[in-house]
């Protein structure tokens, strides 16, 4: 009801405090429910056959160290060029990376006049400073939703032995594969500075075959998304195979992160990935019209995303608007992507904004530039409350993406011991 007032522009105030009305009944009713269920014995959780253990209780859930301020574990951004750049050349073995922890130092999260800070310092390359969110309370209050770790991962030491990057809890909600660094596009920002190199990197089919493969030998065996990139996943002369195993495999949510100018030109391609399996895109989407897409080098891009949008959405392919928030460039323009996504919701299925991360082509930006492009995700949802007219609330209205595992936890109860995914 919110968000169809919402799509045709209409702040309905009935509906807003309806919505009131319905939150507090569900909070009482949880309070209630849960004085009753504290008062029943506990019941043994089930084993599924997906998991190495019991399904946790919520109190058997552990969590990171949160909250501020708090020491973390950090990189020297200038020590991980050099060793990177070892690496490639072969004068720094593997097994240095993994084992002794080169570029590895100590950072400081703190609150400073209201924002949150890292502070850093390389023994070598000195400070490091920078903003981790604009608005401390709401980092805070993002923090104390977490809804705790997952399984402990079992069975992986033939995957997970990667030094201090193992993933050591659950699987993660993504698995990113990246088909090639070709690209059709030359853009700043690229997170992957792809054509810039000198060289193609495209890993076999075989490769690929053998990530998905990995991605389903250990615990817990979770359907997760697999995110083809790149570079623009669609050149790769496999990308429509890599879709079909991926889905041979058993995974049902097989996405491509695109440009969206192949999917534009060619229907038939679209047709082709429906049929192999393919599920969604995340589209780069920077704004909602060509001056907000501008920075990327094409002077029609804004019509290219509406094209494949079009032709994605008539093949039944969701769309995912995925925009990367340069602060000073495209900020000001997240509202009207919103409202865009609002007013194409037969098309669209969710926008994912990201904050502009300095990899790939921006490594070695300036300091002053960077500090005037560092967006941050509270600085989101200020900026979505002032351009929306004050619908969405930076301190009621967001969640983080741990909250699902709410959800889900119940679909691991429903779905019994036998389920083979979780
Ligand atoms: S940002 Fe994406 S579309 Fe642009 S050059 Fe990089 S990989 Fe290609």
């Amino acid at each position: 009801m919110f968000s169809d007032n919402f799509r045709r522009g209409e702040v309905n105030t009935k509906g807003m405090a309806g919505s009131k009305i319905a939150s507090k009944a569900a909070d009482l009713g949880w309070k209630a429910f849960q004085a009753v269920n504290t008062l029943i014995p506990e019941g043994e959780s089930i084993k599924p056959s997906w998991a190495a253990e019991p399904l946790l209780k919520s109190y058997e859930r552990t969590a990171p160290p949160l909250g501020f301020p708090r020491e973390t574990d950090s990189l020297c951004p200038t020590c991980v060029k050099s060793v990177r750049n070892g690496v490639i050349t072969g004068e720094i073995p593997l097994e240095i990376l993994k084992d002794s922890h080169p570029g590895e130092i100590k950072a400081q999260i703190v609150e400073e006049n209201g924002q949150v800070l890292m502070r850093k310092t390389c023994p070598t390359h000195g400070e490091f400073v920078d903003v981790l969110a604009t608005d401390a309370r709401f980092l805070q209050r993002i923090e104390d939703l977490f809804f705790g770790r997952d399984f402990k991962s079992a069975e992986d030491k033939h995957v997970h032995h990667h030094g201090t990057s193992d993933i050591k809890f659950g699987r993660g909600a993504v698995l990113t594969v990246d088909l090639t660094n070709r690209c059709n596009m030359m853009c700043n920002p690229c997170f992957m500075d792809a054509n810039q190199v000198g060289y193609v990197h495209e890993p076999t089919f075989g490769d690929t075959k053998q990530i998905l493969d990995n991605a389903v030998s250990f615990k817990p065996k979770r359907q997760i998304i697999i995110l083809f990139s790149g570079g623009e996943p669609t050149l790769s002369p496999y990308f429509l195979d890599a879709v079909a195993y991926a889905k041979k495999v058993g995974f049902y949510r097989i996405l491509a992160a695109t440009n969206g100018i192949r999917y534009a030109e060619d229907i038939e391609f679209c047709k082709a990935a429906k049929a192999a399996g393919q599920h969604g895109v995340y589209l780069q989407f920077d704004g909602t019209n060509e001056e907000d897409n501008k920075h990327r080098g094409v002077g029609n891009l804004f019509d290219v995303k509406l094209k494949a949008i079009e032709n994605l959405a008539s093949v039944g392919i969701k769309v995912t608007l995925v925009t990367t928030i340069v602060n000073s460039w495209n900020n000001n323009g997240i509202g009207s992507i919103v409202k865009f996504a609002a007013e194409n919701i037969d098309k669209v299925q969710t926008i994912a904004f990201q904050p502009v991360s300095f990899t790939g082509r921006d490594e070695d930006i300036s300091d002053k530039d960077r500090i005037a492009q560092r967006y941050t995700l509270a600085g989101m949802t200020h900026d979505l409350k002032d351009q929306l007219g004050g619908v969405l609330e930076p301190m009621r209205d967001w969640f983080p993406l741990s909250s699902y595992s709410a959800f889900t936890s119940v679909m691991d109860m429903l779905q019994g011991a036998d389920a083979p995914w979780g």
